[in-house]
């Protein structure tokens, strides 16, 4: 068992090795007398710094020394000897993220209300954490050491943000100089050692469009299948972040850029069997335009972007209807509530319920959810809050509410604005669910 989880660093003070905070019962944790708190400093003679060292200096040996740190003070030398692939059963401390030295014209801490949680504001550009979970870097400002440790220990793929391959662009997006931008090298780099990219672009109207994404897509596909897709998301201004260097996005220019890219991909297709630049689903809902079929997004690479979570989603949900055409909901009848989303999906949703609803006789109610912590520009469900649920309390009917289970932390039942479900719950009157798909799916079981 190995439980990884990200909080943002509140010291970047490194102790030496990396702190157990689980031990499973009767594993070879147990047996070895590991406790929580204890830290595991060196493995075989080599320093451990977090979870991945741990899990890279163990991988694959089956004769192990662990210099040990125990809680109570004592220096252990801990020899091992264990079969292969016999996990140690023990979870390890939150990764501590490095924080990013850009200044992004769209950052989006530029666009929380000033008295957001304190983590709201945290800007992670780890390489870690890109291989753990996806998530983007810039590589402006990755160390030496970072670069050998990704290349060491193969933490491919990268998650990389582009933006733009025009140099001067994407200085100017990031609010960096040019020297710092230019991560030409620094890709060539991990490319050459076998490290797997995928890029993403986010796309402010009148600065990295037209020219400058086709160049941008066109340099990218060039190092395919090296570097493996680009997905392309747009800006997304709250009321916040009032930057006058930033256009808001329109559907007329959501329209552009779905013509525009859609040639580069039919060409694309011709030549690497791979449509390889995806646009967010975002910008094909606010061009008021259905997203592309199933078979456009190839294994979904970039799906945690945005990048065919509609097209997955509506997939499962003919699943769901089909398995419910074979064994019907009991009691569907009594299934009365409301299922917030974003605005933008919600007609989407409402589309697929309303025929569950006809065919079944349930009262399930869509309701698109104003964002007014944010404001109204802002239109994903992920960044719903409780005052947003709270203000649309009058289209509320029904036996329960559900909400997207991305509106609240992954491991804390708090909404971005710090609302408690408890307290969401107590104020609505009505318990509140906070489902992903197969927890909706479960209703009907
Ligand atoms: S890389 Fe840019 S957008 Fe990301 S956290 Fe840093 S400043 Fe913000």
């Amino acid at each position: 068992m190995y439980e990884f989880a990200v909080t943002p660093a509140v010291t970047q003070i490194r102790r030496r090795g990396v702190t157990i905070t689980e031990v499973e019962p009767n594993s070879l944790g147990a047996e070895l007398e590991l406790e929580p708190g204890d830290r595991v400093v060196r493995v075989n003679g080599r320093t451990v710094r977090d979870y991945l060292d741990f899990r890279f200096q163990t991988g694959g040996e089956t004769e192990l020394t662990l210099d040990v740190l125990k809680k109570s003070g004592e220096e252990w030398e801990v020899e091992i000897e264990r079969g292969e692939g016999e996990d140690f059963g023990l979870g390890f401390e939150n990764i501590a993220p490095r924080q990013c030295a850009n200044e992004c014209l769209f950052c989006f801490c530029k666009g929380n209300p000033p008295d957001a949680r304190p983590a709201l504001f945290f800007r992670d550009e780890d390489v870690r954490l890109s291989f753990l979970y996806g998530n983007y870097t810039t590589l402006t400002s990755i160390t030496e050491d970072e670069m050998r440790r990704v290349i060491e220990q193969r933490l491919t793929p990268q998650y990389v943000s582009v933006h733009a391959t025009d140099l001067k662009t994407r200085a100017y997006l990031l609010g960096v100089e040019e020297e710092r931008a230019d991560i030409t090298e620094k890709m060539r780099r991990m490319l050459d050692a076998g490290i797997e990219i995928h890029a993403q672009v986010v796309l402010c109207p009148d600065i990295n469009d037209g020219e400058i994404l086709r160049k941008t897509i066109e340099d990218l596909a060039s190092e395919y299948p090296r570097v493996r897709s680009v997905a392309i998301v747009p800006l997304g201004l709250t009321r916040y972040n009032t930057d006058e260097r930033l256009t808001p996005v329109t559907p007329e220019w959501c329209r552009k850029i779905i013509r525009e890219v859609g040639s580069l991909q039919r060409e694309l297709h011709a030549r690497l069997a791979t449509n390889f630049a995806f646009l967010g689903d975002e910008i094909y809902l606010r061009a008021g335009l259905p997203v592309p079929g199933r078979g456009h997004y190839g294994d979904y690479p970039q799906i945690e972007d945005g990048v065919g979570m509609v097209r997955s989603f509506q997939e499962e949900f003919a699943r769901l209807v089909r398995r419910l055409e074979k064994n019907p909901p009991r009691d569907s009848q009594g299934l009365r509530g409301t299922i917030l989303t974003g605005r933008l999906f919600a007609p989407v949703l409402s589309k697929l319920i309303g025929k569950l609803n006809e065919r079944h006789g349930m009262r399930l109610k869509i309701v698109g959810v104003e964002n007014r912590y944010f404001g109204s520009e802002i239109v994903v469900a992920g960044l719903m809050t409780g005052q947003c649920v709270l203000a649309a309390r009058g289209e509320i009917e029904g036996d329960f509410v559900v909400i997207p289970r991305t509106a609240h932390k992954s491991d804390e039942p708090v909404m971005l604005d710090g609302t408690l479900l408890d307290d969401l719950e107590k104020q609505l009157g009505l318990p509140v669910r906070a489902l992903d798909f197969e927890g909706f799916a479960r209703m009907f079981a």
